[in-house]
C-alpha cells in the first residue's frame, strides 16, 4: 500500500517511509492511497477477542506485508503489556445506553500512550533494520511529551528531546518527563510559553543544515502511525457492544483532531458508526465550523482542559482531503486562505460530507466542573476534565437507540486540582505510575534561543553525522 500526501505535491511513500518522515515534503499529511476494509463477518469476529489480537488485524492491514506477522505481533504484544488493565482499553457503563471507554491505563495515564507505545516500537524496528538513527524533537504543553519520552526510552536508534514551558505544566506532567529512566530521552524546560517551544521546533525543522545533521523527525499527531494505532479501539469497543449489527455513536474530546479522525477511518474501513461527535471546550472552532460551514480562527483561551486549547486542528486537514473527494488542489487553496485570511468557507459538497458523518458540541468550564461533580455524586466516578467535556456533550445524544461511547482520554490523577475542587476527592495515582514519586528529576533549563537548544541537542544525540 502506498501513502499519499493530502497536498498532492510530495512523492508517494511506503508504510515504513511514511512512518519515519511524519510530515510530507509539501507540508501535507500522509494518508493511505485506499482504505483497507473489513466485512461485517470479520468485524463480528472481533467480539470477545483480546485487544492485541484486534490491534494486530487492524494494523496489519495498513502495514500491508512490509513487516512480517510474527515481528509485528510481538511488537503489539509488548506495547500493550505496558498497560495496567487486562482489557487494555476497558469500557465502563455510565448510563442505560452509555459507556466510557477508558484510554488512560497506559504508563503516563493519557490516551497518547495507546499510539506512542506502538509507534516507538515500529519506528525503532525500521531504523534498526536499516542501520539508521533519528533524533525526535517536539514541543509539549503537557501530555504528549511524557507519553513520547516514556515510549521512546527503549529505542536503540532514536534520541528524543521534548521542550516544555518552564513552570507552566502541572507537577505530575513535569515529573513524567523529568524522571524517565534512559539516557536517550531529554526533557528541556524553556524559559518561555508553549507557543515559544512550538515555534522553536518549527524553526529547527526549517533550519535545513541542522535538520539533516541530526536527522530530525517528529511524532506529533500528524504522524500517520498515531492515527493508525488509534483506529483499533473504535473496533474493539464497537464489536463488544454489538457491532456490526448496530451502529455506535462515539463522543470524542477533541483538540488536534487525531483521535476523532481515527474514528472516521474506522468508519471508512467498514465499521458502522452512527455519529462521530466532536466535543470541544470554549475553544469551539470545530463546533462553529460544523454549524456555520466556515473555519475561522479566534484567539485561544486557556481552560481547565489544556489538551483541547487549540485553534488550528492539524488533523482536520486529513478530513478536509477526504471531504473534498481527495482533491489536493482544493486542500492547498483552502489552507492557503487559512494562512492569509485566518479562515475559509467549506465548499457545499465538503460541508455535506462532514455533516453526514459528524456532529459537534461544546461545554464551557462551569459545565465541565458540574459534570465532574455529577458523575462523582451519581456513581462515585472520578472523571478528568477532558472526559467530562465529552460526557456533557454526549448527553445530547444519549436518548437514541444506539449505544453511545464516550472517549475517556486522561486519568483523573493527571488533573488533581480541578477534580478535587469539583468533588472534594483527590484521585489516587495508580501504583505503577506512582513509582517515580521520589525519583530525582533531570531538568535541563535553557533559554528561548534556537542556537542554544540546537547545540544542546547536537552534543547529546547519537544520530549526528560524523
Ligand atoms: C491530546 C488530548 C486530547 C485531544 O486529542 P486530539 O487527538 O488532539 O484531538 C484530548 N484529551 C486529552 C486528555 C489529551 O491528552
Amino acid at each position: 500500500m502506498r501513502y499519499i500526501s493530502t497536498r498532492g505535491e510530495a512523492p508517494a511513500l511506503s508504510f515504513k517511509e511514511a512512518l519515519l518522515v511524519g510530515l510530507a515534503d509539501d507540508d501535507g499529511l500522509y494518508v493511505p492511497e485506499t482504505w483497507p476494509t473489513f466485512t461485517p463477518g470479520e468485524i463480528r469476529a472481533f467480539r470477545g477477542r483480546p485487544y492485541t489480537e484486534v490491534a494486530f488485524t487492524v494494523i496489519r492491514a495498513f502495514v500491508d506485508g512490509e513487516i512480517d506477522d510474527a515481528t509485528l505481533r510481538a511488537m503489539i504484544d509488548e506495547a500493550y503489556a505496558t498497560f495496567r488493565h487486562p482489557a487494555v482499553v476497558p469500557l465502563v457503563q455510565s448510563g442505560p445506553n452509555t459507556w466510557l471507554m477508558e484510554l488512560f491505563h497506559g504508563p503516563t495515564l493519557a490516551f497518547k500512550d495507546v499510539a506512542m507505545q506502538i509507534l516507538a516500537r515500529l519506528m525503532d524496528h525500521v531504523l534498526t533494520e536499516r542501520g539508521e538513527r533519528l533524533t525526535i524533537v517536539g514541543a509539549t504543553s503537557g501530555d504528549t511529551g511524557g507519553a513520547a519520552l516514556e515510549a521512546f526510552r527503549h529505542c536503540e536508534g532514536i534520541d528524543t528531546f521534548f521542550m516544555y514551558p518552564d513552570g507552566k505544566v502541572s507537577d505530575v506532567q513535569r515529573r513524567q518527563m523529568t524522571t524517565v529512566e534512559g539516557d536517550n530521552t531529554h526533557a528541556i524546560a524553556i524559559d518561555g510559553t508553549f507557543d515559544d517551544c512550538q515555534n522553536m521546533v518549527k524553526a529547527m525543522f526549517a533550519h535545513r543544515a541542522f535538520r539533516d545533521e541530526v536527522r530530525l523527525s517528529a511524532v506529533n499527531s500528524i504522524n500517520w502511525g498515531r492515527v493508525m494505532a488509534q483506529t483499533v479501539y473504535y473496533f474493539t469497543a464497537a464489536a463488544s457492544l454489538g457491532s456490526p449489527d448496530r451502529p455506535i455513536t462515539f463522543v470524542v474530546p477533541t483538540g488536534n483532531f487525531g483521535d476523532i479522525f481515527a474514528g472516521h477511518v474506522a468508519g471508512r474501513m467498514g465499521l458502522p458508526i452512527d455519529r462521530l461527535v466532536i466535543a470541544t471546550n470554549e475553544n469551539d472552532i470545530l463546533s462553529r465550523t460544523l454549524s456555520t460551514g466556515s473555519y475561522t480562527v479566534a484567539d485561544v483561551r486557556a481552560t481547565i482542559t489544556p489538551s483541547m486549547d487549540i485553534q488550528i486542528s492539524s488533523n482536520f486537514e486529513r478530513l478536509l482531503h477526504e471531504a473534498l473527494g481527495r482533491e489536493p488542489g482544493t486542500v492547498v487553496e483552502l489552507l492557503g486562505r487559512l494562512k492569509s485570511d485566518g479562515g475559509y468557507t467549506l465548499p457545499a459538497d465538503a460541508r455535506a460530507y462532514i455533516a453526514e458523518h459528524f456532529d459537534a458540541g461544546s461545554a464551557d468550564q462551569a459545565e465541565t466542573r458540574e459534570t465532574i461533580a455529577a458523575l462523582h455524586a451519581e456513581f462515585g466516578y472520578l472523571a478528568d476534565p477532558h472526559t467530562a467535556v465529552a460526557v456533557r456533550v454526549g448527553q445530547g445524544f444519549a436518548d437514541g437507540e444506539n449505544p453511545v461511547v464516550i472517549l475517556a482520554t486522561a486519568h483523573p490523577a493527571k488533573f488533581p486540582d480541578t477534580v478535587k475542587a469539583a468533588t472534594g476527592s483527590v484521585p489516587a495515582v495508580p501504583a505503577r505510575a506512582a513509582h517515580r514519586d521520589g525519583a530525582p528529576e533531570d531538568i535541563n533549563r535553557l533559554p528561548d534561543d534556537r542556537a542554544a537548544v540546537e547545540a544542546f541537542i547536537a552534543t547529546r544525540t547519537r544520530a549526528r553525522e560524523a
